[in-house]
């Protein structure tokens, strides 16, 4: 099929149109393909953060366009593809466009939108070619963005359009926002790719061919999931393809996808039927034996804790696009925390810090925060996290460098504590404290919140604070924020005084 369609396009009805993406799903897996054409309802619905990632690489892709000045969008979407084949035709055959936006081609049944063309004119007869332009959110090159670019230059070729390169666009996070109107060309960053994707490129006929093939069989192809299903995406219909998985299936063992593979080629399905002269690790062997256990020295460890004990948890968000001077993108801000204070007679106080408008509090939260924890008692913290937030504030207030480098030195960290300690069966291999709380305290978990998680906090703090205008919705953000940031150290609490009930018949 050549440029400048003269009639709309018809496709056998045995054999589906495919897109970018699809082809992209085809690669990892042709089951996920198989599903997404024929069974496409069986597929878990985007969570909030996946949809927000998603959001971000078109606010990505609407900044990069200004790059090109001048640049025309193709707004047929992708439910009127034969207008958007038409007018991304005539904006071809137009000399003063120098720049086309989603452009639409299609080529051995695939149809791709191309996020940017921009025209180049090539020797003294002055022809147009094109260079081929992916834009994305990520902040280095990908395989599979090779991919990406081999199918677009595929079907581009294959159409009749004469390419002068393919290159990708991403993210750079050596950028420095000064502050003021964003610098395009430093923030994004463009590497050619033309050597690699052409190489790509021939794959490109078989496996398309092989692709076509299996989608007009009767049935998804029998494919196992393992750890293919989550790279380089995560597959969407992981929760259909495992419902009939036995609750102890080896791959919820934890450990790296190799260590797996050995049992799964052994014939071993469950966790329970792995033969003892298997070597596992220390975790993996609480795993299998699925029973508490209690260390001899939890006791020792938890009472190295110095009162009043303060139980801390920063929250924090990446905003791709810097929003304060004198940051990079992704950079980690954090925007809240919480403080759990539990004196020796057992008295709690709880205090807290949400900056709700859109400017840099960082000042702001540590002095509040050094504030809150005084001069006295450890600081226990989940993991390294909030550690590594006080190195990043440090950096950024030197002013306070002396006030936050003695709070470090309180830190007190029960992770590795009950991971040197202690095991619950349902911890299933994870010491993550969304696993831990609710095996130690069951009277606590996260499912009665609304957000459960730190990724859902980051965006929902993103939406509060820069998105959303509705001040009734904002405040129901804010106390949602509040509540998830204030479980996370009552958890700690919480935990700390189960573990030592536990511990509380052995001899101090
Ligand atoms: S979950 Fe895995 S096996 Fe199932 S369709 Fe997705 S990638 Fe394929």
């Amino acid at each position: 099929m050549l440029l400048f369609p003269d009639r709309p396009l018809e496709l056998g009805a045995a054999t589906p149109r495919l897109s970018k993406s699809k082809f992209l799903s085809g690669l990892q897996c042709h089951k996920r393909l198989y599903l997404e054409i024929h069974q496409p309802e069986l597929a878990t619905e985007p969570d909030e953060q996946t949809q927000a990632i998603l959001d971000m690489g078109t606010e990505i892709g609407t900044l990069a366009r200004q790059r090109f000045p001048g640049g025309v969008l193709v707004e047929a979407d992708h439910r009127h593809a034969a207008e958007a084949l038409q007018r991304t035709a005539e904006l071809l055959r137009d000399p003063t466009v120098p720049a086309i936006f989603e452009g639409a081609f299609e080529f051995d049944h695939v149809l791709v939108r191309v996020d940017i063309l921009e025209r180049v004119t090539l020797g003294q007869d002055g022809a147009s070619a094109w260079r081929l332009i992916e834009v994305k959110s990520s902040t280095k090159v990908k395989d599979v963005h090779v991919n990406d670019l081999a199918i677009q230059t595929y079907v581009l070729t294959g159409a009749g359009l004469a390419l002068s390169g393919s290159y990708l666009m991403h993210i750079n996070t050596q950028y420095v926002y000064p502050g003021g109107e964003l610098d395009l060309e430093r923030l994004l960053v463009v590497q050619d790719l033309t050597a690699l994707a052409a190489s790509r490129q021939a794959d490109v006929p078989s496996r398309l061919a092989e692709m076509k093939a299996m989608l007009v069989t009767p049935a998804p192809p029998t494919i196992e999931p393992d750890g293919h299903c989550h790279q380089p995406y995560e597959c969407r219909f992981w929760d259909h393809c495992t419902k009939d998985k036995p609750s102890r299936w080896v791959y919820y063992l934890p450990g790296g996808e190799r260590a797996i593979q050995q049992f799964v080629k052994h014939g071993i399905e469950t966790i329970d039927e792995i033969p003892s002269q298997f070597k596992l690790s220390v975790v993996q062997r609480r795993v299998k034996d699925n029973v508490e256990w209690i260390g001899p020295h939890l006791k020792a460890a938890l009472q190295t804790v110095r009162y009043p004990v303060h139980h801390l948890d920063f929250e924090t968000f990446m905003p791709c696009i810097p929003k304060y001077p004198l940051t990079r993108p992704y950079q980690t801000i954090p925007t809240q925390w919480s403080n759990h204070i539990e004196s020796e007679d057992g008295q709690v106080l709880h205090e807290e810090y949400l900056c709700q408008d859109p400017k840099d509090s960082r000042e702001e939260l540590a002095v509040a925060f050094l504030e809150s924890v005084g001069s006295e008692g450890s600081i226990c913290v989940y993991s390294g996290y909030e550690r590594s937030i006080l190195e990043r504030l440090i950096e950024a207030l030197p002013a306070l460098k002396g006030d936050l480098t003695r709070v470090m030195a309180r830190l007190w960290d029960l992770f590795t504590v009950i991971r040197d300690h202690y095991y619950h069966p349902g911890f299933q291999g994870s010491f993550s404290i969304k696993s831990v709380l609710p095996a130690v305290v069951p009277a606590l978990g996260y499912s009665d919140l609304e957000i459960q998680e730190g990724g859902l906090a980051a965006q929902q703090y993103y939406r509060m604070v820069f998105q959303e205008t509705d001040w009734v919705e904002k405040m129901r953000i804010r106390e949602e924020l509040l509540k998830y940031c204030a479980r996370d150290t009552l958890a700690m609490l919480e935990l700390r005084r189960a573990l030592l009930a536990k511990t509380l018949s052995e001899p101090s």
